[in-house]
């Protein structure tokens, strides 16, 4: 590492570098997935753009590989890399919610946690994920799947404009009108095309919503998937329930008898009003016997922040995941097979309702293509400790394996590990030669390229 540079670095810079050896190090590379375990040579906290486009400018100088940090939740461990140069941002937050326009301006390093909170007393909300503590970065890049999809479309429909570093250090302002061809990559083409400062979305009316868990025993997992296919995707857009095979945690709010056993069900959120979105989810909660069903008002940001608890930073994880565009009967089979062999308490799988108003914007629209599957399905084993990091990723491999014939081919690029590039292909179908057209007018030497990678032509 040339160490004058850092030097110079450091005199332009407002933010902490953080360097092997210094105090702060340990934790400052320390990413969400304790599974990830790299060893960047430099760190620079952000505090600022123009702490932005120094570290920029410095990686690109030093030809180092450089990774964007934003939440650091991806599941693969992109926001970091060993050796290369991190630009962390998540110093960076600030969350400016204008009531009267309807919008909400983001810094690039926060999390959903602190946007739902900043929006939550003006009555509105944007589209963002199932947990408030993923980074809005990332997620909006990817595309953005959530509680709020089939009402109001993926995150980046909401998505108005950005601000961004490009890999020669020049700023950027990104919209339907000025760089329209950089916009319409970064709305699900993930980190590719430079660092994104802030974000601005367009805010809609959430408030209360009637949430929470209808869960059955797993012996009627058919039952439930079967009738779960038809139910969600006929369901009035205001209604959302992710399907889940999970275990019920040992916690005071479920009954004793229930604590570690595993179970399907359903994850609901409806917005609107409470009567309204009881009657609409009533069909489905009379399916079968219920051993537990726990659905009432709350706010919203409760509802986003259910599973912060369950999912603390620094488990181990390992992801597969697919686009599912049919649920057949054999699908199902295998799914209640490999279900019902969850492996550890935090393990789970998910199907997430991908239609309604994500099905309104053309999958040419923006980088994101796979508008027309009905569901993102996503596997993950998970657990504290590293000593079952095999356990975990076997049964997460052998299910996706099972299940991979039977899906629409390509995969929500947020939900994968670091998987190649004929899967990053298969994930942006007819996307991808724009989108490297567009990767080699802003980034042709391919700066930014910790990510689930699009290369320039
Ligand atoms: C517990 C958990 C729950 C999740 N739930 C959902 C969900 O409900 N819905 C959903 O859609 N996804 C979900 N995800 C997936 C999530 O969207 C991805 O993991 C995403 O990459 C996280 O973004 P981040 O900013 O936290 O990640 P980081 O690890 O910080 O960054 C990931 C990648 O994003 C890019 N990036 C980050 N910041 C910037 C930036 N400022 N500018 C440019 N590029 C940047 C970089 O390419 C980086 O490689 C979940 C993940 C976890 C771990």
């Amino acid at each position: 590492m040339p160490t004058a540079s850092v030097e110079q670095l450091r005199a332009r810079f407002r933010g902490q570098i953080v360097r092997p050896g210094d105090a702060a190090y340990d934790s400052a590379r320390k990413v969400y997935n304790a599974m990830i375990d790299k060893r960047p040579g430099v760190i620079a906290r952000c505090v600022d753009v123009a702490d932005v486009i120094a570290a920029v400018e410095y990686g690109r100088e030093n030809q180092m590989l450089t990774a964007i940090r934003g939440g650091g939740h991806n599941g693969g461990g992109l926001g970091t890399c060993d050796d290369g140069l991190v630009i962390d941002l998540s110093g960076m937050k600030g969350v400016r919610v204008d009531p009267a326009a309807g919008t909400v301006q983001v810094a690039g390093g926060c999390v959903w946690g602190d946007v739902d909170h900043a929006t939550h007393p003006f009555g509105m909300a944007t589209p963002s994920g199932f947990i408030s503590t993923t980074g809005v970065a990332g997620l909006t890049l990817g595309g953005g799947i959530g509680y709020l999809t089939r009402e109001y479309g993926l995150t980046i429909d909401n998505l108005l404009s950005v601000d961004i570093v490009l890999a020669d250090g020049s700023f950027v302002t990104a919209t339907g009108k000025e760089h329209p061809d950089l916009f319409w990559a970064v709305r699900g083409g993930g980190g590719n095309f430079g660092v994104v400062t802030s974000f601005l979305f367009r805010l809609h009316p959430v408030k209360m919503v009637y949430a929470g868990p209808t869960f059955w025993p797993l012996d009627q997992t058919t039952e439930v998937m079967k009738a779960y296919r038809e139910f969600i995707l006929e369901a009035p857009e205001s209604v959302n329930g992710f399907f889940a095979f999970l275990t019920i945690p040992p916690a005071p709010m479920f009954p004793d008898h229930l604590h570690l056993k595993k179970v399907c069900g359903v994850m609901w959120c409806c917005n609107g009003p409470a009567d309204k979105a009881e009657a609409a989810i009533k069909p489905m909660r009379s399916v079968g016997k219920p051993i537990l069903d726990h659905v009432g008002e709350m706010p919203f940001p409760v509802v986003q922040s259910l599973f912060d608890g369950l999912y603390p930073p620094g488990l181990q994880w390992y992801w597969r995941a697919d686009f599912v565009k049919e649920l057949s009967d054999k699908a199902i089979a295998l799914h209640a097979e490999h279900g019902a062999k969850l492996p550890t308490m935090h393990s789970t799988m998910h199907l997430y309702a991908i239609d309604g108003k994500a099905r309104a914007v053309g999958k040419n629209d923006t980088a994101f293509s796979y508008r027309d599957a009905n569901w993102a399905e996503v596997i993950v084993g998970v657990d504290p400790d590293p000593a079952n990091q095999d356990i975990i990723t076997k049964w997460c491999k052998e299910y996706f394996d099972a299940l991979h014939p039977y899906s629409a081919g390509g995969a929500y690029v947020n939900f994968m590990m670091e998987e190649g590039q004929e899967r990053v292909q298969a994930s942006f179908r007819d996307n991808y030669a724009r989108l490297s057209a567009i990767k080699q007018k802003y980034d042709s030497t391919n700066f930014f390229r910790v990510n689930q990678n699009i290369r320039p032509v």
